[in-house]
């Protein structure tokens, strides 16, 4: 179904304005009732951008598009599954929410969770968070708890505390979680008119693989797909347990949103590499960094490190596309999310301490 068909269903002459977030969007496929109610900052819709430059480097006609999810209210795809996880919890009568996060899940927590009215208890790694994810969560009103352990400790902590106690755990283990956020791949089928040949996807805790997987299923299912995408999930290579094949006790990597040893959906990510003949792969920090910087300068297109894993791990696997192939390349977060990864590492020319005359301005331009 086209997006403009989602559009039409909601009045006879959509406009743009008229996106009720994907909640509404897409009600028939959540678990949404007339009680359930719908938090929602009008997530969803984000742009698939046409990647040229990209495209061009893989060669042999392969069309490379960018589901830009950083354009969503918070800055990552992590509205999707919150939107649903936090309506759910207000449904259910929660008044808090806990989550252990990298950043974006945190930022995404507070978020909807004040927006619906409730306290956000978030705990992060100590010092491995990026800054822009932290302001947003101290901006947002989270009760932020930095813990001297990294992201899987973090969790272990929280697991136990919304067994003891009465607040909702939001991480991805709460169900609701990844059917807010399969409404990526009806919106990737909805935007092509048929899913694409390779789905390239990072992962840390494997969530978004296995939701991108459970929409395309769904999407066929109804008719508004013929095929399904082979899914294609990178991991960095200084944490990637899904292709090693075991737990990673001290993950570490440069894209700290998917700084994950032991991932929470590994078994649905591994289900939906086997039925989909897709693949898992390990890309290195200056891979992830390369694919970065040429979303940047190449495209146009400022995403985070991690969702840069997608377009390394493409770039690596170029000569296995298919001629022709449509490929989507997931970029999970904004880049805006961590700006001293992008001053550090960059191909820039940056004249600093300049006289304040035109002679100065001109002559550092070259003219
Ligand atoms: C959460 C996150 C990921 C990893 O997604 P998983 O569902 O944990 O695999 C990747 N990129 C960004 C920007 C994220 O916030």
């Amino acid at each position: 179904m086209p997006l403009l068909d989602v559009l039409r269903r909601l009045g006879p002459q959509p406009t743009l304005q008229d996106w009720p977030g994907l909640i509404n969007a897409y009600r028939r496929w959540l678990p949404v009732s007339k009680a359930t109610p719908v938090i929602t900052l009008r997530e969803g819709a984000t742009p698939l951008i046409p990647a040229p430059v990209i495209s061009e480097r893989i060669g042999r006609g392969v069309k490379v598009l960018l589901k830009y999810d950083g354009l969503n209210p918070t800055g990552s795809f992590k509205d999707r599954g919150m939107t649903m996880a936090i309506s759910k919890a207000k449904e259910a009568g929660s008044e808090a929410v806990i989550c252990a996060s990298t950043g974006n899940t945190s930022a995404a927590a507070a978020a909807y969770a004040r927006r619906g009215g409730m306290r956000a208890f978030v705990l992060i790694p100590d010092g491995y968070v990026a800054q822009g994810k932290l302001a947003q969560a101290l901006l947002y009103g989270a009760e932020v708890l930095a813990v001297q352990g990294n992201f899987d400790r973090a969790l272990a902590i929280v697991r136990d505390v919304a067994d003891r106690y009465p607040v909702t755990l939001v991480n991805s283990l709460n169900p609701y979680r990844l059917q807010g956020q399969k409404t990526a791949a009806f919106e990737v089928v909805d935007a092509l008119g048929e899913a694409p040949d390779w789905l390239c996807i990072p992962v840390g805790n494997a969530g978004n693989i296995s939701a991108y997987w459970m929409g395309f299923n769904e999407y066929k299912a109804a008719g508004h797909s013929k095929v399904l995408p082979r899914m294609m999930g990178f991991q960095a290579a200084g944490a990637a347990p899904l292709v090693l094949g075991h737990t990673v006790d001290n993950p570490d990597t440069i894209a700290t949103a998917i700084r994950i040893g032991n991932p929470v959906n590994k078994e649905n990510a591994l289900k939906a590499r086997n039925e989909s003949k897709g693949d898992f792969m390990a890309v290195t920090d200056a891979e992830i960094i390369e694919a970065y910087k040429l979303l940047g300068s190449g495209e146009g297109v400022f995403c985070e490190p991690a969702s840069a894993a997608s377009v390394a791990g493409l770039l690596k696997r170029r000569e296995e596309v298919p001629q022709g192939a449509t490929v989507v390349c997931v970029l999970t977060g904004n880049g805006l999310k961590d700006p001293s990864t992008a001053i550090e590492h960059n191909d820039s020319h940056f004249h600093t301490g300049l006289d304040p005359d035109t002679a100065t301005v001109a002559r550092v331009m070259g003219f």
